[in-house]
């Protein structure tokens, strides 16, 4: 059933530009027959080189307070600036994304995160200069300690506390975290 549905997404690829089409050069010999591979990859005519597009890891924090509200951020920067957002950012290499999700939540935040549990993952795909980033969002559930002390800092333009009735998925500008917002979503008020 995967192997069927893997087939019918690589079909749906060949319609569209190449992912790594902006890439004409071997960035290994700098030929300019850097060519096609495959739906994934481009490979150098002349050295041999080839390089695959992978997507690239990415997290997200769900911090809720005490009085069972979510921690929203206004995005301060480009793609979906000044949608909400929820803490999270880009894996640096050779981080766990555990020690990731706890770097960006500081970093956004000024929040020191004591335990993270994985809850879920959605694909996304982050235009940034130019290039289609495809990224794999992996979704977290983040205690922290003293919630009140958190304040918007780095990739934040602002910071919110919102009971979850209150929580607009449309407001949220990237597809994958409003995605996982409406799941969220559902799975809170399932619990009530
Ligand atoms: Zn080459």
């Amino acid at each position: 059933m995967f192997a069927h549905k893997y087939k019918a997404k690589m079909t749906k690829c060949k319609d569209k530009p190449h992912p790594l089409g902006i890439f004409r050069y071997c960035p290994v010999c700098g030929s300019p027959n850097f060519v096609t591979n495959n739906e994934k990859s481009k490979r150098c005519a002349d050295c041999g080189f080839v390089y695959f597009f992978n997507p690239s890891g990415a997290t997200v924090a769900v911090i809720v307070n005490e009085r069972d509200e979510l921690l929203v951020v206004r995005r301060a920067k480009e793609p979906a600036k000044g949608t909400l957002d929820l803490p999270g950012g880009f894996l640096d290499c050779a981080e766990t994304a555990e020690e990731g999700v706890a770097r960006e939540v500081f970093e956004e935040t000024g929040l020191e995160v004591e335990q993270c549990d994985y809850l879920f993952s959605i694909p996304n795909i982050y235009p940034y200069s130019g290039l289609d980033v495809h990224t794999m969002d992996l979704f977290f559930l983040c205690r922290v300690k003293g919630t009140q002390e958190a304040k918007a800092m780095d990739d934040a333009e602002s910071l919110a506390w919102i009971p979850w009735e209150q929580i607009m998925p449309q407001e949220f500008g990237l597809l994958s975290v409003r995605k996982g917002v409406i799941r969220l979503k559902m799975m809170w008020t399932n619990k009530k």
